[in-house]
Formats: C-alpha cells, sequence, structure tokens
C-alpha cells in the first residue's frame, strides 16, 4: 500500500468557465489556467503520481504545450489513471477537499464524484470530496482562488 499527497490552486477571473471535479459550475468567474484549470482534478491526479513516485502533473502535461491548451482534465486524470495502472497499482480510495468561499458547491458533490470515479474506472464509494470555505481568511477566503488538496491510497496488485 502506498500514499501520496497533492495540493493545487488556481486564480478566480473572468471571461473563464469554472469547472470543478468535472462539472461545469454556473458562476461568474472561472479558474484561470492552460487545461481548463480544474484544481480538484489536478490535486487528485498529482496525489496518485505522487502516491506511485511518478513525476508530477505539470511534468507529464507541461503548461507549454499547445496539446493541452483548454483541455478537460478529465481527461488528463484519465491518462494519469492509465500510467498507475501500467505500473500495476490499483486505487484503494481518494480522499479530498476544495475551499472555497464561493460558489457553493455541497449540490454538485455527488456529480463529481460520478465523474471523477468514472475518469479512473473506480466505484464512487471510493472517492471523498469535502467543500469547505476559508472562513473568508487569506486568498481563498477573499475569492481570489480556490484550492484544493487530495490524499490517494493506492496498492500493487
Ligand atoms: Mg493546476
Amino acid at each position: 500500500m502506498r500514499v501520496g499527497i497533492g495540493f493545487d490552486v488556481h486564480r478566480l477571473v473572468h471571461g473563464r468557465e469554472l469547472w470543478l471535479g468535472g462539472i461545469k459550475i454556473p458562476y461568474h468567474l472561472g479558474l484561470e489556467g492552460h487545461s481548463d484549470a480544474d484544481v480538484l482534478l489536478h490535486a487528485i491526479a498529482d496525489s496518485l503520481l505522487g502516491a506511485a513516485s511518478m513525476e508530477d502533473l505539470g511534468r507529464l502535461f507541461p503548461d507549454n504545450d499547445e496539446t493541452y491548451r483548454g483541455i478537460s482534465s478529465l481527461i488528463l486524470l484519465s491518462r494519469v489513471m492509465d500510467r498507475i495502472r501500467a505500473r500495476g497499482y490499483s486505487i484503494v480510495n481518494i480522499d479530498s477537499v476544495v475551499i472555497a468561499e464561493r460558489p457553493k458547491l455541497a449540490p454538485y458533490i455527488d456529480d463529481m464524484k460520478r465523474e471523477i470515479s468514472g475518469a479512473l474506472q473506480i466505484a464512487p464509494d471510493r472517492v471523498g470530496i469535502k467543500a469547505k470555505t476559508s472562513e473568508g481568511l487569506g486568498p481563498t477566503g477573499i475569492g481570489e482562488g480556490i484550492a484544493a488538496y487530495a490524499v490517494s491510497a493506492i496498492e500493487f496488485i
């Protein structure tokens, strides 16, 4: 059994769609980034790569590579899973926290679990997602960005 941690943060800006956990969420701001900037999926992908002691997401899919401009992070996540599986690992479980002052994410959690477990080809009950605020403190608290943490456990089979 191996465990990995992932973290990511992206800035909220005008003129971008908001994608979180593979779901497009109605909001007047979106996350800035080269891909769809899905901060939760990036944290989860990095936690999986970390558990397998592999190169991180930014090195596998560089943000100066035009191939990945605007790409859905669900595609990146499924490609990460292909690499994890190729090394002989399967996922035990994933847990994660999204830190966003706004919008409220609770209504979208079940849909996010469905998208993430689908991309990883695992049962939805192996994916944990918690939505938290920063109680108004710091960059996430004043709404400058959204952050996410993830932990993954994988096992060699
Ligand atoms: Mg990112």
